[in-house]
């Protein structure tokens, strides 16, 4: 039988590939049973796996996916074939999907509900502190400031490492652990978290050469290096992390240890 591949050409005019187009693609190029759906999910635009007996590979597009140039479908059906080798068509690929993707509402079940206001320290008020500190004229018209939250206070099951703070490109929010939500984690040091933060805003993750991504560019290092708690913040964390780690596995209150090395660094900065 003569490959029908890529879709019929005549059906690029206009038409669109539905999901019996991409299962004879796919059927074309893998040459084993294959089952395409579409669906909604932004964060796994592309997912593929063998089910049932026998084996059919079964494989949910997002659904931007029916409207898929020729070259994309091409570059995926190779992808499935291939993986990561196929160079080329992972590249056009990722760029396809990444600007599809922007182009999706985030859809509205996703909105977080927002807990700024914490026992002992209120993110809003930090934030308004932190922003005329650190990034006067950025955030405004256009670029709105993240919105603020708290975790949720479930216990971490983590032994070795704790994230302290995170930003959701997608739903815009940044969420701080509630860990740091106690008496004895300094007022600056939680200032400190969310300047991370707000610069992960500012300069959202980029791919690189190779196609990884860069959380924490050069832009990026540069201007948190500048930030004038720099120093001690990450001498505070290295220190304590063992005790919020502790604190956030138990739900135990937070006890900071003390170290003549950051008393000076803090005497230095002046207290809290
Ligand atoms: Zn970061």
């Amino acid at each position: 039988m003569a490959a029908s591949l890529p879709l019929d050409p005549s059906k690029d005019a206009g038409g669109c590939p539905t999901t019996e187009d991409w299962t004879e693609l796919l059927i074309e190029t893998l040459r084993r049973p294959v089952q395409v759906s579409y669906g909604t999910s932004r964060t796994v635009p592309v997912r593929a796996q063998e089910k049932g007996q026998p084996p059919v590979f079964c494989v949910r597009l997002h659904r931007s996916f029916s409207e898929a140039p020729m070259d994309v479908c091409e570059a995926l059906a190779r992808w499935l074939l291939v993986g990561r080798r196929a160079r080329k068509a992972c590249t056009l690929l990722d760029d396809w999907i990444d600007q599809r993707m922007q182009r999706e509402p985030v859809p509205p079940h996703s909105a977080p509900t927002l807990h700024p206001d914490g026992t002992t320290y209120d993110l809003g008020t930090l934030a308004q502190e932190v922003l005329a500190q650190c990034f006067e004229g950025h955030f405004g018209e256009g670029r709105p400031i993240p919105e603020l939250t708290w975790g949720r206070r479930a216990r971490s099951r983590s032994r070795h490492s704790l994230r302290l703070g995170s930003f959701d490109p997608l739903t815009h929010v940044i969420r701080l652990h509630p860990v740091l939500d106690q008496a004895e984690v300094p007022r600056w040091f939680v200032c400190f978290v969310l300047a991370h933060e707000l610069l992960h805003a500012k300069w959202p993750p980029k791919r690189g050469s190779g196609r990884r991504w860069i959380h924490h560019g050069a832009q990026f290092r540069a201007e948190e290096a500048a930030h004038p708690d720099f120093e001690r913040a990450h001498e505070w964390e290295k220190l304590q992390l063992p005790g919020l780690i502790r604190s956030a596995r138990q739900g135990t209150t937070f006890r900071a240890k003390r170290s003549r090395r950051l008393r000076d660094l803090i005497g230095r900065k002046g207290g809290r």
